[in-house]
């Protein structure tokens, strides 16, 4: 039988970039599978129209009426496009997205049908929950969940089905998904943002939290992909020595996009234009065939909607550039993984961006009351911050040599470091006089000036202040968004209320309110000072003077996510009304399990290729060698013999000694999966899969590795490194 690997990279030889003609300018198809404001305006009566406005912008309840008549527009605007089914689609704790297509079409009698779609089928539907991640939240006798619809993100049309974008919870009210502890920490955060804003300016009357998410990928020829099992059941090669030349050059960074790959590119951003996904950026990422696409920030619940529509749609137009799109953290050992920055800011109602420096002291006194609040915020729940993104995948990239640490830190840039420096040395601990007050003024009345030219950037923070907004580097590209932002939403909504409170105690012992500003925020700034980290974090110092610092460095997902359940974060998350306990524990209960489950699956794998791929093609090659020895062996004189066969030999020897450590360790590894599998609980569980089976990982793949590199090139049946990330 052909060697799959070379049958696949023949299919690639004569690949060709699949080239499609797009429909004229973007903005002349943009959104139009999406029941958006025009969509609605055209199809909605008056009545139905201003009631699904409220509901976006206020949150107020939609009545049955009205819902009925909403569901009948859908339905028209939706048939009008050739639509059959609807679904609702949701964000179970899988990290992926879930619908059930149902039809439009209803049997009437007489085995005919009419196509139906009312109030009742827009507004939930009960899904079984048994069958998704709950916790242990669902009862054995009541596995129904509810979705319910989320009218703050549109309905759209994917495919040839209507999907309506909701909530997920249990029978019980509890949230089984992303969306509805998302959607409550930004009702929170505009509750306290908006109240903090008063202070300011009494015409704000809402605070959204906004989101620009850079997502990172890379792409590999289907045909290769699909010899590559690993790849397939895990997202990353668990084998696979360096290419000779990885991404030392540093030419792929921005360079010129290869042919298919901006085939690929233009395609699947047509789809997303369709959907109204503003992705408007493309680039070459540092790796070898690694990219990626940025949209424009909008509102974080449709943001986190659309990046989750978007790995959908990666994923599908994908396959018709003969593609793989890899998602994943880490697909490829000794070259950069990927991440997804979570770009985040404040935004008013009366359009300004709070983390925007203005032009006059009163706004930049709001500016700081933001910008030091958020860093307090993140000095109070680091470790909650770093359990956001702690996934298995995650682990590989954070403290990597290019992503960043796992120590939670906050970049500022020099200016405002400064800024804050003066800040802490300016305002005096008892009463001001009118000079400092007038002083103070001045200072911060001279800020956007600096930050204009703060071009300042450190690509080495978990999270970063860029100029204008926060960013979250340190979340992973496989991740649903909501994890890390219902926490940085949280935990600066707590910070906010304790901002406000604190003032206002000052304000009643007849302080002016600047002044009790400025008194509260220079103390802030004092308390978060160890946070704050300006220099090289990927450097071993970082390391050393982090934990001087006495900040958590924590570089394995199972303790990472004990910060889920400490009564600090456990308090946040039901003081805000975001998540019960019940609900957080089982939350935390998930994540270990995703996490044992993922190391698993990786470990089965690992035993699966080694014995049945690697270590017969090293011994196929082992017997060339071994007959190769033997003939000469018969042909040639004793000592003509000695000097002749020492490679092969050597060769002999090598391939035996390492085929000897792959399997006992295989072995060793197995032992140590039943051994994790009777542990009693899901910590202890996650935590044997992390100290005791993974470690193996590392060893057999040494070995495997090396045998790639010895063994004949026309024997071994895995693609190489230099073919997957060959993209041309
Ligand atoms: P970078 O230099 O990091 O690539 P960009 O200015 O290109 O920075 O922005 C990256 C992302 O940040 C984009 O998705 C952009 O829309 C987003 N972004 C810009 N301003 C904001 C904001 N106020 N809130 C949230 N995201 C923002
Ligand atoms: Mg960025």
């Amino acid at each position: 039988m052909a060697n799959r690997r070379f049958s696949a990279l023949n299919e690639v030889i004569n690949r060709k970039a699949v080239e499609i003609n797009y429909p004229g300018q973007v903005s002349e198809y943009y959104g139009k599978h999406v029941f958006g404001i025009d969509a609605m305006r055209e199809f909605l009566s008056e009545e139905a129209f201003n009631s699904v406005k409220d509901a976006m912008e206020k949150g107020s309840p939609i009545d049955r009426k009205i819902a009925d008549q909403v569901a009948a527009c859908m339905k028209a605007w939706a048939q009008s496009k050739g639509v059959t089914h609807y679904t609702h689609w949701f964000q179970p704790l899988t990290g992926t997205t879930a619908e059930k297509h149902d039809g439009f079409f209803d049997p009437i009698g007489g085995g005919r049908v009419i196509e139906r779609f009312g109030g009742s089928q827009l507004v939930q539907q009960e899904p079984d929950a048994s069958s998704f991640p709950n916790g242990g939240i669902r009862n054995t006798f009541e596995a129904r969940g509810y979705t319910a619809w989320d009218p703050t993100s549109p309905a759209f049309i994917w495919g040839k089905t209507l999907c309506i974008p909701t909530i997920f919870v249990s029978y019980t009210g509890e949230a089984l998904d992303y969306k509805t502890p998302l959607l409550k920490s930004l009702h929170a955060l505009d509750k306290a943002a908006t109240e903090v804003c008063q202070y300011f300016d009494k015409n704000v009357s809402k605070v959204i939290a906004t989101l620009g998410w850079e997502q990172e990928y890379f792409l590999v020829d289907a045909a290769l992909y699909n010899v590559r099992y690993d790849l397939q059941q895990t997202g990353r090669t668990l084998f696979g020595h360096s290419a000779a030349k990885g991404q030392q050059l540093e030419d792929h960074y921005w360079g010129s996009i290869p042919e298919r790959a901006l085939a690929y590119m233009k395609d699947f951003e047509y789809e997303c234009h369709l959907l109204g996904i503003p992705v408007k950026t493309r680039h070459n990422e540092v790796a070898p065939a690694q990219f990626e696409c940025a949209p424009v920030f909008e509102e974080v619940n449709l943001a986190v909607d659309h990046n989750q529509l978007l790995m959908d749609v990666m994923e599908k137009v994908a396959a018709r550039h003969n593609l793989r799109v890899l998602l994943h953290e880490k697909p490829f050992a000794g070259v950069n993984g990927s991440g997804k920055h979570n770009n985040w800011s404040l935004a008013t109602s009366t359009g300004k961006n709070l983390l925007s420096p203005g032009k006059t002291p009163k706004t930049n006194l709001q500016f700081l009351t933001f910008f030091i609040n958020t860093i307090k915020a993140v000095h109070e729940h680091a470790d909650l911050m770093r359990a956001s993104i702690a996934t298995a995948n995650n682990d590989h990239r954070l403290g990597a040599n290019e992503a960043p640490p796992a120590i939670m830190s906050v970049f500022l840039g020099s200016q405002l470091n400064n800024i804050l420096d003066d800040l802490e040395k300016s305002v005096p601990a008892g009463k001001m006089t009118p000079e400092i007050k007038t002083a103070l003024k001045l200072g911060i009345g001279k800020i956007p000036d600096i930050l204009l030219d703060n071009t300042d950037r450190n690509r080495t923070s978990p999270f970063a202040f860029t100029g204008n907004k926060f960013e979250f580097r340190a979340v992973g590209s496989s991740a649903n968004c909501s994890g890390a932002m219902t926490v940085l939403n949280a935990i600066v909504a707590e910070q906010l209320n304790t901002f406000i409170k604190e003032v206002n105690a000052l304000v009643d012992q007849k302080i002016e309110k600047d002044e009790a500003i400025f008194q509260v925020l220079k103390k802030y700034i004092v308390e978060s000072k160890k946070i704050r980290f300006e220099g090289n974090g990927y450097g071993d110092e970082w390391v050393k003077e982090a934990k001087k610092r006495g900040l958590n460095n924590i570089t394995t997902t199972p303790n990472a996510l004990d910060a889920y359940v400490s009564d600090k974060s456990l308090h946040l998350f039901e003081s805000l009304s975001i998540m019960s306990h019940r609900e957080q524990e089982a939350r935390y209960e998930i994540c270990l399990e995703t996490y044992t489950k993922k190391i698993q699956i990786e470990s089965r794998i690992i035993g699966d290729i080694a014995l049945n791929q690697v270590i017969p093609s090293a011994i196929k090659y082992q017997k060339t060698l071994i007959d190769n020895v033997n003939g000469m062996k018969s042909i040639l004189s004793a000592d003509e013999f000695k000097g002749a066969a020492q490679i092969q030999l050597e060769l002999i020897k090598e391939i035996s000694e390492r085929v000897n450590v792959i399997k006992s360790d295989v072995d060793k590894m197995t032992e140590e999966r039943k051994q994790a599998n009777t542990l009693d609980s899901a910590k202890k569980q996650a935590l044997a899969y992390c100290d005791k089976v993974k470690p193996y990982f590392e060893s057999i793949r040494y070995h495997v590795d090396k045998l790639e590199l010895i063994v004949d090139d026309v024997q071994w049946t895995l693609p190489k490194y230099r073919e997957l990330l060959n993209l041309r």
